[in-house]
């Protein structure tokens, strides 16, 4: 088995996380939804690493932002949805469900989940147990359905419930706290949200990230993979959107 993957979190624009992906035996690095360029690129030379691939999740401009600066400085190639090719420029390598994507000797599976944006994907290494999910799904939380239906996001999250528990996920945005309260509102009585919300506005208070959570905390704690129909998902969704 290769060695595993190093991930690195950089915090851009008021709550965006750009993911950094090592693989030290090839020495190959990729960086995830780039909002920006100039803090990624300084936080790869910080390390003496180079980007050669970015991965774009949707079209939206705070994950895409930065790919024409990193293209410009390292040459890198972008892989980026298929279905959204004509609102993400200069993509090399358009993917869709099913599709295999590799850093190195690890690869990634593309996986289709439209909701927040109709041709959203995820990025899944499941030698890794490691997903990026973008901003279909946050800590306790999940994307607004910008063009995109319940029903939708109700399969994506079923799908991703059905992960192994120890999948590391690796989410867009620190939305959390906000998430959390929504969370403990939906679920009064789910000890598991109180907990986690305690540890999470703690975690705040110090200027933690808390992201990357994984399928297990979410299945006990997140509203929207909890919802248990789509009309369930649906209403959650609007109430937290009216918050
Ligand atoms: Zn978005
Ligand atoms: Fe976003």
């Amino acid at each position: 088995m290769a060695s595993s993957l190093e991930i690195v979190r950089v915090p851009v624009l008021a709550d965006n996380y750009v993911w950094l992906v090592h693989d030290a035996a090839s020495g190959e690095t990729l960086a995830v939804d780039p909002s920006v360029a100039e803090p990624v690129l300084a936080a790869v030379a910080d390390r003496g690493w180079r980007i050669g691939q970015i991965w774009n999740t949707h079209w939206h401009g705070d994950h895409i932002g930065g790919n024409a600066g990193i293209v410009a400085a390292t040459g890198a190639r972008v892989t980026a949805p298929r279905a959204e090719l004509g609102k993400i420029p200069n993509v090399d390598a358009p993917v869709g469900e099913g599709d295999r994507v590799r850093l190195g000797a690890h690869e990634a599976v593309v996986l289709a989940v439209p909701a927040h944006t109709a041709g959203h994907i995820a990025y899944h290494f499941a030698d890794e147990d490691v997903i990026f999910v973008g901003d279909t799904m946050f800590a306790m939380g999940c994307g607004r359905l910008f063009e995109g239906t319940a029903a939708q996001m109700f399969e994506n999250m079923r799908r991703f419930a059905a992960l192994p528990d120890e999948t590391r996920v690796y989410c867009a945005h620190e939305y959390t706290l906000s998430n959390g309260r929504y969370a403990l509102r939906a679920e009064p009585d789910n000890d598991a949200v109180k907990a986690r919300l305690a540890e999470v506005e703690a975690m705040r208070t110090r200027g933690e990230a808390t992201v990357p959570t994984t399928i297990a905390l979410e299945r006990a704690t997140n509203p929207f993979m909890r919802a248990g129909s789509v009309t369930e998902l649906a209403r959650r969704r609007a109430e937290k959107d009216a918050a």
